[in-house]
């Protein structure tokens, strides 16, 4: 018979590698075979550390089909299902079935700068910024039609996942993960008689596309984030985003996590 293969990432701080150890030996005794590199074909990705961790998993990893699940040891942890005193527990209910599957919805972007396209895909958000901690000017479409300058110091565009993560702090709402939807927050808008934008945030249905083109002398000094990576381009003229056809399947043991995780990490 052929094992069953589950693979483990980590990162490396004490708490992880202690919990990595405790599961490997754990994962040896059930008979699953856990690969030294990642394994797209494995049926389960477990993932140790916060959710830092989590986003670096799927990142790296290229956005794998494989369900993943995370063990808390980092700091929040909102993405991070099991506690690390509860390894055996969530290992007799995986083998008993007793889980279900959520998918996470992404946010896919295209990035155009002067003869090129590049594609990016964010599990929280992508940020669109101005070096050097200036205010970026930009304007902002839905379907192609102009809904507002912006000028402030960045706009998120962040996932229904990425709802408590930065758009959280810049006073977004919080979407349940289950809906299918993007949302525009701004981070320290100028309002003014100089200057005017919407003040609450904009939550725009996951089909309809949301564009972002900072304004002409912008081209090559706006900066991108996503999901806390900051990436430069040159002749950056706009970014269209909306939600990604890649999905990530999460496990999920506990059908109340979402309301509970939310209630014992943000109160
Ligand atoms: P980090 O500096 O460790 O992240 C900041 C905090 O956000 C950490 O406590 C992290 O949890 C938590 N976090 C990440 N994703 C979250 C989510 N979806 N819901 C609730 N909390 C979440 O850096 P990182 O771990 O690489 O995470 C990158 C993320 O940080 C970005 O995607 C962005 O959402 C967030 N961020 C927030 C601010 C802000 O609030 N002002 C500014 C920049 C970036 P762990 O402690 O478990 O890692
Ligand atoms: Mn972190």
């Amino acid at each position: 018979m052929k094992r069953r293969i589950i693979n483990v990432v980590s990162n490396t701080n004490f708490e992880s590698r202690k919990t990595k150890a405790y599961l490997l030996e754990k994962l040896n005794e059930y008979g699953f075979h856990v690969p030294k590199y990642f394994d797209e074909s494995a049926e389960l990705t477990i993932c140790i550390g916060g959710d830092g961790a989590f986003l670096k998993a799927v990142h790296r990893n290229g956005f794998p089909d494989t369900p993943i699940i995370g063990i808390n040891t980092g700091h929040l942890g909102f993405f991070q299902e099991v506690m690390p005193e509860k390894i055996d527990e969530f290992l007799d209910n995986y083998i008993a079935g007793n889980y279900k599957e959520e998918k996470i919805y992404l946010t896919g972007a295209v990035v155009y700068t002067r003869g090129r396209k590049f594609y990016l895909t964010a599990i929280n958000e992508i940020v669109v910024k101005c070096k050097g901690s200036k205010v970026i000017h930009l304007d902002i479409f839905i379907n192609r039609m102009h809904l507002q300058k912006f000028s402030g110091d960045g706009v998120i565009i962040s996932t229904p996942v990425g709802s408590t993560g930065y758009n959280y702090s810049v006073g977004g709402a919080i979407l349940h993960p289950s809906i299918e939807a993007l949302q525009i927050a701004s981070i320290a808008p100028i309002n003014s008689s100089a200057f005017r934008t919407i003040q609450s945030s904009i939550v725009v249905p996951g089909n309809q596309i949301i564009t972002l083109k900072p304004e002409q002398r912008y081209t090559n000094s706006s900066i991108i984030i996503v999901d806390g990576n900051e990436i430069s381009y040159s002749n950056l003229t706009k970014i269209n985003f909306k939600i990604s056809n890649k999905i990530v399947r999460r496990l999920v043991l506990n059908s109340d996590y979402y309301w509970t995780n939310l209630k014992g990490k943000f109160l």
